[in-house]
C-alpha cells in the first residue's frame, strides 16, 4: 500500500467548533454538573437488573419505545404520539436541529444560556445568532419578540429555568416568543431540564398547531445522569420529523427499561426536589452572609460571583480544597461567575466552609 499523501479534512465549520469542556476532576465534593446529589431509590438498581436479566438481548429494542413513551405521556398529561425520547435531552436537541435546522438555516439563543443549544446547532451546520439578556439576566417580552421578528430563525431557544443563571422565564416572555415564532415559522424550543423546580411549565401553552416543543431529561431531578435519557413533548408533526432523523433503534433496551422503572417513583422524585429546594435556600442564605453576589435560582444550582476576588482564582482554590464547582468566569456575559450545584447537606456545608476560607485569604 502506498503511504497516504493527503489527510482527509474535517468539515471546516466543525474544525472551528470548540469542544465541550467540563473537567471531570476526581475530588471529594463534586458540585459542577447539576446532577442530583442522591441516588435513585434503594431497590432501583436491583429491580433494573432483574428486568434486564429477562430482556430479549438478541433482538433489537422496540424502535418506537412505546412503553416508555406511553408512561412519559401519562406523567406529562399528554398522549404517546406527542412524545419523543432519546439518549439524553442533548440527543433530543440534536434531532430537532437536524430536522428543523441545517445548512442555510438559523437558530436564535438569548445569552448567557445553556451552551449546548448553540453548540449542537453548529454541529448540524445550523448558523447561530445570539441576543443578550439584560444586566440582571432577565428577558422582556418585547425584546424577545423583536429579536425573533428581526432574525426570522428556524429554531428559537429558551431555557426555563435558565442554565447557568437559575432564573425562571416568565410566562409573558414565553407567550411573546411563541406569538413571534408563529408569525415567522420558527420552532420554539423550551428546555425544561430543571422544569420540576420551576413555578410553571411552558407545556401549558402546547397545542396541535402551536410551534412549541418542551424538552426534559432524566439526568437531573430523576437522579439518572448515568443513564442517557431525555424526551420532548410537542405537536405530532414535530414528532414525525424528529423520528426521521433519529438513528434506527437509537434508544437501547437498558435505557428504555430504566426510564419506565424510574417513572414508578414520581413521589420520591418530588420529595428529592423539595429537599434540594430547601438546601438551595440554605446556600442562598449563606451567600447573603459572604462577600458574593448571587442570583435568585429556580433550579438545583446557584450562580454567584465573588466580589473581591477573581472567579477563576476562587474556582482553583476551591478545587485545591476538594470542592469542584462550575467555572463560568470566562463565559460571555458571566465575567467572574461560578455556578454551584446543590448537593447533600454535608456537601453543601463543605462547599460553604471552603468558600468562606478562600474568601478570607488576602
Ligand atoms: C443538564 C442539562 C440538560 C441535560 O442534558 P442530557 O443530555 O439530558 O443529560 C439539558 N439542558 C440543560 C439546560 C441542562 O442544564
Amino acid at each position: 500500500m502506498n503511504r497516504p499523501t493527503v489527510r482527509p479534512k474535517v468539515r471546516s465549520d466543525v474544525a472551528l467548533i470548540p469542544g465541550y469542556h467540563s473537567p471531570q476532576l476526581d475530588v471529594a465534593v463534586r458540585l459542577n454538573t447539576n446532577e442530583a446529589p442522591e441516588p435513585p431509590p434503594v431497590d432501583f438498581g436491583r429491580r433494573l437488573g432483574e428486568l434486564l436479566a429477562n430482556a430479549d438481548w438478541n433482538r433489537y429494542p422496540d424502535r418506537e419505545a412505546t412503553r416508555l413513551r406511553t408512561r412519559i405521556a401519562e406523567v406529562e398529561g399528554t398522549t404517546a404520539d406527542r412524545v419523543f425520547a432519546a439518549n439524553g435531552s442533548n440527543e433530543v436537541l440534536q434531532c430537532l436541529a437536524l430536522a428543523f435546522g441545517g445548512a442555510g438555516r438559523l437558530a436564535l439563543t438569548f445569552e448567557p444560556t445553556y451552551a449546548l443549544h448553540g453548540h449542537i446547532c453548529r454541529m448540524t451546520g445550523t448558523d447561530v445568532v445570539s441576543e443578550p439578556r439584560a444586566e440582571d439576566f432577565t428577558l422582556d417580552p418585547a425584546t424577545v419578540a423583536e429579536a425573533i421578528a428581526r432574525h426570522q430563525p428556524s429554531i428559537t431557544f429558551l431555557c426555563n429555568p435558565n442554565n447557568p443563571t437559575g432564573l425562571a422565564e416568565t410566562r409573558e416572555v414565553v407567550v411573546a416568543a411563541l406569538e413571534a415564532c408563529g408569525a415567522v415559522g420558527s420552532l420554539l424550543v423550551v428546555d425544561e431540564a430543571y422544569g420540576q423546580f420551576a413555578p410553571w411549565t411552558a407545556a401549558e401553552l402546547a397545542g396541535p398547531e402551536v410551534p412549541l416543543v418542551v424538552t426534559r431529561t432524566f439526568s437531573k431531578t430523576w437522579s439518572m445522569a448515568a443513564v442517557r435519557l431525555g424526551y420532548l413533548v410537542g405537536p405530532q408533526w414535530v414528532i414525525s420529523a424528529v423520528e426521521k432523523v433519529a438513528l434506527p433503534y437509537h434508544l437501547d433496551v437498558m435505557t428504555q427499561t430504566a426510564g419506565v422503572l424510574a417513572l414508578e417513583h414520581v413521589d420520591e422524585m418530588d420529595r428529592r426536589v423539595s429537599r434540594i429546594t430547601e438546601q438551595r435556600g440554605w446556600i442562598e442564605a449563606r451567600f447573603g452572609e459572604l462577600d458574593v453576589e448571587s442570583w435568585p435560582s429556580s433550579a438545583n444550582f446557584v450562580l454567584f460571583r465573588p466580589a473581591a476576588r477573581k472567579g477563576a482564582d476562587v474556582w482553583q482554590r476551591l478545587v485545591d480544597r476538594g470542592v469542584l464547582v462550575r467555572n463560568c468566569a470566562s463565559w460571555p456575559g458571566l465575567d467572574g461567575c461560578l455556578r454551584v450545584t446543590v448537593g447533600t447537606p454535608k456537601e453543601n456545608r463543605a462547599f460553604i466552609e471552603a468558600l468562606t476560607l478562600v474568601l478570607e485569604l488576602d
